[in-house]
């Protein structure tokens, strides 16, 4: 029966089990475990919105994110979740009953943030197990903590864990995880250098943990499940939590939980981008933990195949099928589990992006999934959209990314759509990026697009379909979207060089992304001049590396892919670019290249040196492939005598930018056709108060 539409594969029945969480009891093992999204207290109906999707796509537990206990706990500049006090009760009720609304189990995982907390906004001094500076950079330390203080932080905890809940929370998390959390930090001896009954042997440090555990247990346990998130390694050696001592605690600790949340930290090391970790890849830190407790153990691994969370729980690794990134990308991934609907799942690619929400302050995006972040601003679902308006046909020229997006929504509305790809296979930048080293998941982006579009009798593919503006015309379409993308600029303009390099121009030595993509490699030493900061000088300094070249890897910013800090990816990069053995200069820009030479200029001292280098491969900006784009527009007097109402220009071809910027586009396009468009603000925002407009 696998795939028929409506059942499920028997197979996967033990993913839809009951399973028993202390007095609660979840419906199935899919669990939403805590993620950060950038909107949190600041944007509370944004954020139950959020939930209740994950709720609706059939979730068993959906989680909040960290949730601060108490204003010495203030993570300002980032939003998280909040309960300082009774007042933030409503907000994150809000969640509790949307959540409910659809049959799963709210979750709270609260938090103080000791030294990882800023107290930017509370103008509080941090507080820690000893005196340490605070870990983010801020000119500050936090002070250690004494008994009196221990002793007011149980009270905090106990008095957060009761406010959840009256908001309705059924589980509620003791957090120690991710170097983010005071119980942790207790356990860690880098943190704990304290010579009274909470410092020194692991008897010791494991006391607040346990305290906390029982406290919140007496506040709540009648009513709520008692979680514990913990973390068995940091990979940092003895200063850090290791899995020898992990097993220890696990040992102390093992019945007192309702439910273990294993995974490891900090964040880099959980959330791992898929370029630095297969699914599944924390089994060999946590699968000890289950041996250890008769309580149900959950855990993550950015699972998208039904087929390996199975093989999860019959081989004992975890009870609960734990998933952040997995639900981000596809709210409804356990209800087309359930549905018999396997291959509609929108697998998570691992890119990250949605931690570049929380990491820059902003509402949660995510590359697969458009609507993340938009189910209450904008109205927009991952599974629903409004029916089409009219009987117009669309054209969409160009199948990457943004294209196959606009095609395939557009195409769920109800119009017909024709979709024309001038290369031989469809997918653009995805495709192209995909064949780089570590990047092959990236192509689930073309994937789930072409699976979900070959269903849909109403979209109709070309491939090798170079479209001219007189072809687009001959078309008569009533909506032309063009999709056409971007390319790699060869001259060295960006950031830094806004007149370009002028040795540049014409150089057989100089190659860029595109070219390695094209297949068209440099040999020998090459220097890969990044003024671009994010991932693709370093898969392009990885993929010559592999292919044998010396690599040095040039930039004028003062370190390496420094927006890759956003992703989680800059302390991978660094540490694979170390074991591939490319070199780096930084703070370096290039004044010229004559013959071999690449002259350079310090950017701060403005020294003169010089690098030798067979090529360069240029990494700086990109330029829209908008000429056809522009051939239309100038022909826009025949537009109507070709039965031609509109033509758009999308993704990388209007303004080149992350792959998720393409999809988005794509999705907005779609969404917007036929949708009386006013010239306000095009989304809900969160107003406190209800003062009139003037
Ligand atoms: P985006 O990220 O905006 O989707 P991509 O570069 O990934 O952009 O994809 C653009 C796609 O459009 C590429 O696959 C490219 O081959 C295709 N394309 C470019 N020009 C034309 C054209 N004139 N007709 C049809 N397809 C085109
Ligand atoms: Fe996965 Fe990328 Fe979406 Fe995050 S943004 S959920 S990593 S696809």
């Amino acid at each position: 029966m696998a795939g028929w539409c409506g059942m499920r594969d028997p197979r996967y029945d033990i993913l839809f089990e009951p399973v028993r969480i202390g007095p609660v009891t979840t419906k199935n093992r899919f669990f939403q475990v805590p993620h950060c999204n950038g909107m949190g207290h600041a944007m509370p109906l944004a954020h139950a919105a959020m939930r209740e999707v994950k709720a609706e796509g059939g979730w068993g537990v959906v989680s909040t994110e960290e949730c601060e206990i108490h204003p010495s706990s203030d993570l300002t500049p980032y939003v998280e979740a909040r309960l300082w006090d009774d007042r933030d009760i409503p907000a994150l009720a809000l969640m509790c009953d949307k959540v409910h609304a659809h049959g799963a189990l709210a979750a709270l995982e609260l938090s103080h943030n000791g030294p990882t907390a800023s107290n930017l906004y509370s103008r509080e001094v941090l507080l820690a197990p000893s005196h340490q500076p605070s870990k983010y950079g801020y000119p500050s330390q936090a002070r250690a903590m004494d008994l009196h203080d221990i002793a007011e932080y149980r009270r905090w905890h106990r008095e957060a864990a009761m406010r959840g809940m009256k908001a309705g929370m059924d589980i509620i998390y003791v957090y120690a995880a991710h170097d983010l959390s005071l119980p942790m930090h207790f356990l860690q001896r880098r943190r704990n250098q304290r010579s009274d009954a909470y410092g020194g042997s692991l008897e010791n440090r494991v006391r607040l943990l346990r305290e906390v555990l029982q406290d919140t247990r007496e506040a709540v346990g009648h009513r709520c499940a008692v979680a514990l998130r913990f973390a068995t390694e940091e990979l940092l050696g003895p200063g850090g939590v290791e899995l020898a001592e992990a097993q220890d605690i696990v040992g102390m600790l093992a019945e007192i939980p309702d439910l273990w949340d294993v995974n490891l930290a900090a964040w880099y090391n959980d959330s791992v981008p898929s370029r630095f970790a297969r699914e599944g890849a924390q089994e060999p830190f946590i699968d000890f933990v289950r041996k250890a407790t008769t309580k149900p153990v959950v855990g993550v691994g950015r699972f998208t195949s039904p087929d390996t969370m199975v093989s999860q729980i019959r081989r004992g690794v975890i009870d609960l099928i734990g998933a952040a990134r997995p639900s981000i990308a596809d709210p409804y991934l356990p209800r087309k589990i359930e549905e018999g609907r396997v291959d509609d799942i929108r697998e998570c690619i691992g890119c990250n992006i949605c931690v570049s929400g929380d990491m820059t302050i902003s509402p949660i995006r995510c590359t697969q999934n458009p609507s993340m972040g938009e189910e209450w601003r904008k109205g927009w679902h991952p599974e629903r959209i409004s029916p089409k308006a009219s009987e117009a046909r669309v054209l969409v020229v160009g199948g990457g990314p943004a294209g196959l997006e606009a095609a395939r929504a557009l195409g769920q509305r109800g119009y017909g759509v024709h979709l024309a790809e001038a290369r031989r296979e469809w997918g653009g930048r995805v495709t192209r990026e995909a064949r780089l080293p570590g990047l092959a998941e990236w192509a689930r982006v073309r994937d789930w697009r072409l699976g979900q579009i070959g269903k849909l009798a109403n979209v109709s593919t070309y491939l090798d379909s170079a479209l001219t503006a007189q072809d687009v015309l001959d078309f008569g379409a009533d909506h032309v979207v063009i999709a056409t993308g971007c390319h790699w600029r060869r001259d060295g303009f960006g950031r830094t060089h806004g007149l370009g390099v002028a040795d540049f121009a014409g150089n057989p030595r100089v190659f860029t992304p595109d070219d390695l993509m094209d297949g068209r490699w440099p040999e020998g030493r090459v220097a890969v001049y990044d003024d671009d900061y994010f991932y693709t000088a370093s898969v392009v300094a990885e993929a010559l590396r592999l292919r044998g070249c010396e690599v040095t890897w040039l930039t004028p910013d003062d370190t390496v892919a420094s927006w890759s800090a956003n992703t989680l990816d800059y302390r991978h990069i660094q540490w694979r670019m170390a074991g591939l053995g490319v070199a780096q200069r930084v703070s370096h820009m290039v004044t010229g290249y004559a013959g071999t030479t690449l002259a350079l200029e310090q950017v701060w001292s403005g020294a003169v040196a010089s690098l030798e280098c067979d090529a360069v491969v240029v990494v700086t900006a990109r330029l829209p492939d908008d000429a056809l784009y522009h051939a239309l527009k100038a022909r826009e007097p025949e537009w109507a005598d070709a039965g031609m109402r509109s033509v758009a220009c999308i993704g990388d071809a209007l303004a080149p930018g992350l792959i998720a910027h393409a999809v988005y586009a794509g999705h907005r396009y779609a969404q917007e056709l036929d949708v009386p468009q006013h010239d306000g603000v095009p989304f809900k925002r969160h107003f406190h108060h209800d003062a009139p407009v003037a």
